[in-house]
């Protein structure tokens, strides 16, 4: 059984780049149309919505359409301290969180909000390990460690538990978060010819819990609920489309598990596969901070996927 499996970092820059911007790109806009139906139950879904396909915002945040959540802002917050450090400092991230908390952002998970009260308070980067931290919070901010750790991966471990134990502390989020980060990986480099369902199998092997099942309970903000319903939906849709439908129909903490699914999927299925009308609906400014921060992190901490002259994505 090999988690992390070697694979070859060479050749095809500028397509690894693409992907990397189609992961940043795609949980974004899983974060926009999921961020509508977040906390309702599949029939209140398609009671209210029918099948609820286009970026309109709305939901219990009330939402313009095309606004993003907590998750793609944390996301944003942690590969800005990535960018101005140049490294991954854990107090730096802890401050941009910080930072990001004081802007009054339109969610915040408790998890989250109590682990940076801490952080402000006396400084505290490792929470406690709690019984209660197995939210997935801390792994929906992930994607930025990923990019800043792909010709680096031994840096991935370290910096992806570190983000996590700011604020969460529980075995299931960071075997959830090592999870996610290597298929992600695996994804940006190889596209579609990542061994994917190979790295699923040993995953799941080693932590059964994480099983793709068509969950009927309540899709809650549990990691392993989140990570169960986004693999399910990824192995059993062909495209970004149909696999973010899917999830953000099936209720529950709908706006986190597209983020997590826009990880594996955006970069899986590429630039191509995300569909129009819902990258000209996002937040003109997250698309372009987004597109900043990728080239960003690559010319940083990737230059060997920089290519001289290489043209901007
Ligand atoms: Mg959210
Ligand atoms: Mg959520």
């Amino acid at each position: 059984m090999n988690l992390f499996p070697r694979l070859p970092e060479g050749g095809e820059p500028t397509k690894i780049r693409r992907r990397a911007l189609a992961g940043y790109l795609g949980l974004a806009v899983g974060d926009a149309l999921g961020a509508t139906t977040e906390f309702l139950r599949p029939q209140e879904i398609s009671s209210r919505y029918g099948l609820h396909q286009d970026i309109t915002g709305g939901g219990w945040l009330n939402l313009k359409a095309g606004r993003v959540t907590d998750d793609t802002e944390m996301n944003l917050a942690l590969g800005k301290a990535l960018v101005n450090e140049r490294d991954f400092k854990v107090e730096a991230v802890g401050h941009s969180f910080s930072e990001w908390m004081s802007s009054k952002p339109v969610d915040i998970g408790s998890t989250v909000r109590q682990g940076l009260k801490s952080f402000r308070r006396d400084g505290t980067t490792v929470q406690e390990e709690n019984e209660y931290h197995g939210g997935n919070g801390a792994a929906m901010r992930l994607y930025p460690v990923v990019l800043a750790t792909l010709t680096r991966p031994e840096n991935f471990e370290p910096w992806a538990i570190a983000q996590a134990h700011l604020t969460h502390h529980h075995h299931e989020s960071d075997a959830g978060i090592l999870m996610i980060g290597a298929l992600s990986r695996a994804a940006i480099l190889l596209g579609q010819a990542a061994p994917l369902d190979q790295m699923i199998l040993d995953w799941t092997q080693r932590y059964p819990q994480f099983s793709p099942k068509l969950f009927k309970g309540s899709y809650d903000g549990y990691i392993v609920n989140s990570i169960r319903c986004m693999l399910y939906y990824f192995n059993n849709t062909g495209s970004f489309e149909d696999c973010m439908v899917k999830i953000a129909n099936a209720g529950g903490d709908t706006d986190t598990n597209a983020v997590l699914a826009g990880m594996i999927a955006g970069p899986f299925y590429g630039l191509e596969g995300l569909p129009s009308r819902w990258l000209k609906k996002l937040e003109k400014t997250v698309r372009g901070q987004i597109e900043t921060q990728v080239q960003d992190l690559f010319e940083i901490f990737n230059p060997d996927l920089v290519e001289p002259n290489s043209p901007t994505l």
